[in-house]
C-alpha cells in the first residue's frame, strides 16, 4: 500500500542547500519531510568539498614526509626511510570522516523532526511527488516543495566516464594512487586533486583549454600556483584540447592546433564543469520557468510556480556549498513567514590549491569604470606567521580595494598557504559594508596570517608598517 505524507514543507535532496532548509523549516516548527536518494550531505560532503580537502591534507603531510626523508631533512627533521603511503588507508580515513558527518547530519535533522525519506523523489505534478524506497512507494503532497537536487559532473562525449576517465567523484577513492594522471580542465576542482594527486606522488599534466589555468581569478592571484606546479613537475598545457583517448593516455591537441601528442595516463580526470541536476525526476512536470540550463529564481529563491522554491546548484553560480545552504535557510523562514531576501554583498570562493586562493568583491581589473580606486597589497613574505608556518615564500600576498572616495571595500583576495581561513573576515568586510579604516583601526592578532589584512589596508592608506 502507498504510504501518503501531507508536510507543510518537502525538501528534496540533502546536501548542503537541502539539509539546512530542512533543518531550519524544522527549528522553526514546521512539518517538513527531507528526500535523498544518496547519502545525507550531498555532494559536498560524501563527494565534493570535504572528502576532497581531507585528501588535499593527507598529501600535504605525505609530501612533508617524504622531504623530511631526503638528503636535506625538513627544518632540521630527518627520516631515516621514505614513508610509506597505504593509500586505501588514507581513503578510508577520508571515508571515516564523510560517514561521521553525514551520520551527525542525520542526527541534527531528527533533533529538528524533520522526517527523512531515502528514495528517488519523481514529481507527477508540482505538489505531487512519489519516491520508491526500499519499504515500498510513498506519496508525498507538500504545501511546500524545496528543491535542492544539486549538480553533477559534465561528460566529454569523446571521453565518456568509465573504465580510466573518471569524475572527482572516482577520483576521491581510487584504490591506489595513478603512476600518471591526466587531468582535463583547469578549473578549481581539476586543481586542487592534480596538486593532491601529483604530492602523492602521481605525475600529472593538466590540460587547459583557455589561456592560463583558473580563468576565473585574475592573473596576479593564480601565478603563485602556477610557479608552484612549474616547480613540483606538474605538466601544464595551455589553450589545449583533449581529444580522446588511447591505448597510451589522453589524446590533445596544443595550442593553436600545432600538433597532437599523447599524454601517458593511467587515469584521466574530467573536470570540464558542473551541469544542474534537472533530469528523471520530473522537472518537466512543474512548468518551472528556466534560466539556461539552471531552474529560474528570483531574490527569494521562489521559482515561476507558486509555493515551489529552488536553492543551491540548481539554480546557478556561484555554485558553492555555503551559497546553497544560505538560500536554503532563507527559504525555510520565508515559509515559516519572515521577510527575507537573498541579497548577499559578495559570496567569498576559496581554491584549495597550493598556495590557496581565496576571493570575494572585485579584483581591481573588475573596478567598475569612472570609480576611482586605490589598492593596498601585502606580501605573506613579510608576515612572521606566514614564514613560521612555510607560506611566505610562495609569492603570496593579501590584497585590498577600496573606492578612493570614501575608502569603501569593494574586493579583498589572497593567495597564500592557509589563507583560505581568512576567506571570513573577508566576507564580513564586505557585508558589513567596511572602510580601509575600520581594517586599520581592528587590532588583529600577533602572529597570525590576518595582520597581512590590516597591513594591506594600511598600505592602501598610505601607511603600511611591515612595508
Ligand atoms: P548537492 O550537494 O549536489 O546535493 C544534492 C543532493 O540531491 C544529492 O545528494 C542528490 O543525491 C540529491 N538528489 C538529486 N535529485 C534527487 C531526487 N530526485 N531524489 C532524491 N534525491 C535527489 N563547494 C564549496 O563551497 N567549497 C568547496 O571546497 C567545494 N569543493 C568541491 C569539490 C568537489 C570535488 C566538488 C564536486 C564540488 C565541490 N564544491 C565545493 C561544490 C559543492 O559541493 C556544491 O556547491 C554543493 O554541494 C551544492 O549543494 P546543493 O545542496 O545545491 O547540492
Amino acid at each position: 500500500m502507498t504510504e501518503t505524507l501531507r508536510p507543510k514543507v518537502l525538501v528534496i535532496g540533502g546536501g548542503p542547500g537541502g539539509y539546512v532548509a530542512a533543518i531550519r523549516a524544522g527549528q522553526l516548527g514546521l512539518d517538513t519531510v527531507l528526500v535523498e536518494s544518496g547519502r545525507l550531505g550531498g555532494t559536498c560532503l560524501t563527494r565534493g568539498c570535504i572528502p576532497s580537502k581531507a585528501l588535499i591534507h593527507a598529501a600535504g603531510l605525505y609530501e612533508e614526509a617524504v622531504m623530511a626523508s631526503a638528503e636535506m631533512g625538513r627544518f632540521g627533521i630527518h627520516l631515516n626511510q621514505a614513508p610509506t603511503l597505504r593509500f586505501e588507508e588514507t581513503v578510508g580515513w577520508k571515508d571515516a570522516i564523510v560517514d561521521r558527518l553525514s551520520g551527525g547530519v542525520a542526527g541534527l535533522l531528527r533533533k529538528a523532526k524533520v522526517k527523512s525519506v531515502v528514495g528517488w523523489a519523481s514529481f507527477s505534478d508540482a505538489k505531487t511527488c512519489t519516491v520508491e524506497t526500499p519499504e515500498g512507494p510513498v506519496t508525498i503532497r507538500p504545501e511546500h516543495v524545496i528543491l535542492a537536487t544539486g549538480a553533477t559532473a559534465v561528460e566529454l562525449p569523446f571521453l565518456p566516464f568509465g573504465g580510466r576517465v573518471i569524475s572527482s567523484t572516482e577520483a576521491l577513492s581510487l584504490p591506489e594512487v595513478p603512476a600518471t594522471l591526466a587531468v582535463v580542465g583547469g578549473g578549481y576542482i581539476g586543481l586542487e586533486l592534480g596538486i593532491a594527486f601529483a604530492k602523492l606522488g602521481s605525475k600529472v599534466t593538466i590540460i587547459e583549454a583557455m589561456d592560463r589555468l583558473l580563468p576565473l581569478y585574475d592573473a596576479q592571484l593564480t601565478a603563485p600556483v602556477a610557479r608552484w606546479l612549474e616547480k613540483h613537475g606538474v605538466t601544464v598545457y595551455l589553450g589545449a584540447k583533449a581529444l580522446g583517448q588511447d591505448q597510451e593516455g589522453l589524446l590533445i591537441q596544443t595550442a593553436g592546433g600545432e600538433r597532437q601528442l599523447v599524454v601517458p595516463a593511467e587515469r584521466i580526470l574530467v573536470t570540464v564543469g558542473r551541469k544542474p541536476q534537472t533530469e528523471g525526476w520530473g522537472l518537466d512536470q512543474m512548468a518551472l520557468a528556466m534560466d539556461g540550463p539552471f531552474v529560474r529564481v528570483d531574490e527569494r529563491c521562489a521559482t515561476s510556480t507558486t509555493n515551489v522554491w529552488a536553492i543551491g546548484d540548481l539554480v546557478g553560480e556561484p555554485m558553492l556549498a555555503h551559497k546553497a545552504s544560505a538560500q536554503g535557510e532563507m527559504v525555510a523562514e520565508i515559509i515559516a513567514g519572515r521577510r527575507r531576501r537573498f541579497e548577499p554583498v559578495a559570496i567569498a570562493a576559496v581554491c584549495f590549491t597550493e598556495p590557496e586562493i581565496v576571493s570575494v568583491g572585485l579584483t581591481p581589473d573588475q573596478a567598475p569604470e569612472g570609480v576611482e580606486t586605490v589598492v593596498g597589497q601585502f606580501p605573506f613574505q613579510a608576515n612572521g606567521r606566514a614564514l613560521s608556518m612555510q607560506a611566505g615564500d610562495d609569492g603570496g600576498f593579501v590584497r585590498i580595494l577600496a573606492r578612493k572616495s570614501d575608502h569603501r571595500i569593494l574586493g579583498i583576495q589572497a593567495v597564500g598557504r592557509h589563507c583560505s581561513e581568512l576567506a571570513g573576515e573577508f566576507a564580513t568586510l564586505m557585508e558589513v559594508g567596511g572602510v580601509l579604516e575600520d581594517v586599520a583601526g581592528v587590532i588583529h592578532v600577533h602572529p597570525t596570517l590576518g595582520e597581512a589584512i590590516h597591513e594591506s589596508a594600511l598600505k592602501a592608506l598610505g601607511h603600511a608598517i611591515h612595508i
